[in-house]
């Protein structure tokens, strides 16, 4: 009765011209094209009927992108999508969303900030026009002659640019504090050099914690603008023991000190094999009380996971690791009554900031 549309766009390549506008796919009866042209890209909208499931909400994808309401603004998301596939270090589209979000609200001109700022992205005039001999970082990106800051299609793939320089220099230095993504982000707010300065994300300490939060709600906030199909939230994930789920969470008990379960069990035997539920970047790996011989690995879109009472420890504190990647054996160190893996999802990376782990995992797609 109730049809939910479901939308896709995807940005085309090639020279832009409407001729080349291709419908892809066309499900059920209702088929209606929006266009948004932008930076010669063609950013073409199906909608159609899809009488799947009620009041589910409408579903937009541009690449990996989610656009819409609470998503990306569609008249970016082409130009994101682009500027982040130009990029060959690997740099999400998502992160590049997030990251104008912080900086303008998706708005072109949000007028200059008070250090100075200009345009969607955000922009020191220094950067941009270059200044004391540097080259800017300013581009022309539609080509009509001029490179303007508060030009979203000149200011995007600058900011791409720019963030793709910055990853790449910031895979060179593994030893850092912080995923290449998250220095990158210090880098584009602060500078690198204040990145060099502090082998890593500038502590909370630096410019009262300016660059610390930059960095922490964009990659707080990457998961909510990343498409279903998007690279962040769907690839690598796993289980991260394979055996049987044994207390489930929230479960009531005296054994707790908060007086219920505040993550999931897998029921395995000392000695089994412990793996990344997904890719980040070890937070902690040591003693951790209660729970004896723990891990905490930092994820992309700022959840931290936990894998406690372990036998044995291969992982350290920094250490990037994809999901699926063996960190230690399972075991029954700490506070419990025999072998197995205790597992939480968090917002944060100490206890009590716990969220379900089972519907965390089968969000990213792991069976359980
Ligand atoms: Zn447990």
């Amino acid at each position: 009765m109730h049809a939910v549309p479901r939308v896709t766009a995807q940005p085309l390549r090639g020279d832009g011209r409407l001729s080349s506008i291709r419908i892809l796919q066309t499900v059920g009866g209702v088929v209606a094209a929006v266009f948004a042209i932008a930076f010669g890209l063609v950013l073409l909208l199906v909608i159609s009927d899809d009488d799947g499931g009620g009041g589910g909400g409408a579903e937009l994808t541009a690449g990996s992108l989610k656009v819409g309401k609470n998503g990306v603004p569609a008249a970016y998301a082409g130009l994101i999508q682009k500027a982040a596939d130009d990029c060959k270090a690997g740099l999400p589209a998502g992160v590049l969303a997030a990251q104008l979000q912080q900086e303008s609200g998706f708005q072109a001109d949000p007028g200059v900030s008070e250090a100075g700022a200009l345009g969607i992205a955000q922009f020191m005039p220094g950067t941009w026009y270059g200044k004391d001999g540097h080259k800017g970082a300013g581009v022309d990106g539609n080509k009509d002659g001029r490179k303007d800051p508060l030009d979203p299609e000149d200011a995007i793939p600058a900011q791409g640019r720019m963030m793709c320089k910055l990853l790449a220099t910031a895979k060179k230095h593994p030893e850092y504090s912080g995923s290449p993504i998250e220095l990158a982000l210090a880098g584009y707010n602060a500078g690198w050099g204040r990145v060099e300065q502090y082998r890593g994300v500038p502590p909370a300490s630096f410019a009262k914690g300016q660059t610390y939060n930059y960095v922490k709600i964009i990659m707080g906030n990457v998961a909510r603008l990343t498409g279903p199909d998007g690279k962040l939230s769907t690839s690598g994930w796993t289980r991260p023991a394979d055996g049987p789920l044994g207390t489930p969470y929230h479960q009531r008990g005296g054994s707790w000190s908060s007086g219920m379960h505040t993550g999931i069990d897998f029921t395995v035997p000392t000695g089994t094999p412990v793996k990344a539920a997904g890719p980040g970047t070890v937070q902690t790996a040591g003693k951790g009380g209660a729970y004896g011989n723990q891990v905490v690995i930092r994820h992309q879109d700022g959840t931290y996971s936990q894998y406690a009472h372990l036998s044995r420890i291969s992982v350290s504190a920094g250490q990037h690791v994809k999901g699926g990647r063996k960190i230690g054996l399972s075991g029954a160190t700490g506070n419990v009554t025999g072998p197995h893996l205790h597992f939480e999802i968090r917002t944060g990376p100490e206890y009590g900031s716990d969220i379900d782990p089972a519907a965390f995992l089968r969000k990213h797609g792991v069976k359980l």
